[in-house]
């Protein structure tokens, strides 16, 4: 769908994909003007396909377009979008119940000149890729704790998902991966104590009392879709859910001491994907056995995975029937 001031969203179209021709001085080459969102489309129970809180990430997108100042997408249109383009192929959902098939909405500003200010026109897009499970089932994944590098200062971009952030994550994530982790863990940029996310999921830790702790939103994480929601199924499980700063050192400690017994990753890819260790520099702390995944992580992930799926009753209303 292509967007003009003048003409608003206008010029919607399926296409076989194809190369994108776009004209070298585009500001998204140069300014970065590209926001996108990721959600999955799953088989449910007798074939049906469904969409888990399509509406959530409509409106994140549209509170990322609002940051960078770019043209934002009504949730209609949004909406509207991603359905057309299930209906011209649902063969594409993998009947596998592992699998999911992987969305990716983005929007990027082609308007041709070279100079910082508000574009005027935009191209939004929808690529689909069928994807598996991130969850091996059988492993906990090792996290290095980035100390150099910071994710989003206050007042910046870090709650938008915009190419932007994602670019300054790939030096830190490939520090994790020099430390044997695949995943990288970032700090507040202001004091560098408090943990902030991952580079693409957030973090939760299980306590031995069975409570789940999560840092609070505070503009320099992602709201993720997939936190919001185990903390609200955690809530409706009984489960003592808390949104509070989280310590680096205090986590360290705690997990050496058995008070804190698990971590968990969570996010659109990640699912809830059970954390082994954090390492860093000084050395590093296992969750638990630091192998297998914990029964409060096993628990939600199971009651997560059934609602998504369509296997369990949805007293939220967040699972979408697409009719095709
Ligand atoms: N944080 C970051 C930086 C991410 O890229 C993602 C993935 N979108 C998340 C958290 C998790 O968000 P969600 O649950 O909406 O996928």
């Amino acid at each position: 769908i292509r967007y003009t001031d003048e003409k608003g969203w206008h010029d919607a179209k399926i296409i076989p994909r194809q190369p994108l021709q776009i004209d070298p001085a585009s500001t998204v080459l140069h300014y970065g003007q590209e926001i996108f969102e990721g959600l999955k489309a799953y088989r449910g129970k007798g074939g049906a396909i469904t969409l888990f809180r399509p509406e959530a990430n409509a409106a994140r997108f549209a509170a990322s377009a609002r940051r960078l100042s770019m043209a934002e997408l009504p949730e209609e249109l949004f909406l509207g979008a991603i359905k057309e383009l299930l209906k011209v192929d649902h063969d594409w959902v993998p009947s596998n119940p592992e699998q999911s098939l992987y969305l990716r909405p983005f929007t990027i500003s082609n308007e041709v000149f070279l100079g910082v200010k508000r574009a005027n026109e935009y191209l939004f897009i929808v690529l689909a890729s069928p994807v598996g499970g991130y969850f091996s089932g059988n492993g906990s994944i090792p996290v290095w704790v980035s100390e150099t590098y910071t994710r989003a200062a206050p007042g910046g971009t870090g709650e938008a998902k915009c190419g932007g952030n994602y670019a300054a994550s790939l030096l830190p994530q490939q520090e994790a991966a020099d430390h044997g982790c695949s995943q990288v863990l970032f700090l507040d940029a202001k004091e560098r104590r408090f943990i902030d996310e991952m580079g693409g999921m957030n973090v939760m830790f299980v306590r031995k009392d069975g409570s789940v702790v999560t840092p609070p939103l505070g503009g320099t994480i992602l709201r993720g879709i997939t936190r919001d929601s185990i903390l609200k199924l955690g809530r409706k499980m009984g489960l003592t859910m808390v949104e509070e700063p989280v310590a680096i050192e205090d986590v360290f400690k705690a997990a050496a001491a058995g008070e804190i017994t698990e971590a968990f990753a969570c996010g659109t890819a990640a699912v809830i994907s059970p954390i082994g260790e954090f390492r860093r520099e000084s050395g590093s702390v296992a969750f638990g056995d630091g192998k297998t995944a914990g029964p409060v992580t096993m628990k939600l992930r199971t009651a997560l995975c059934g609602l998504q799926r369509g296997e369990e009753p949805d007293p939220f209303g967040w699972v979408h029937s697409v009719s095709l």
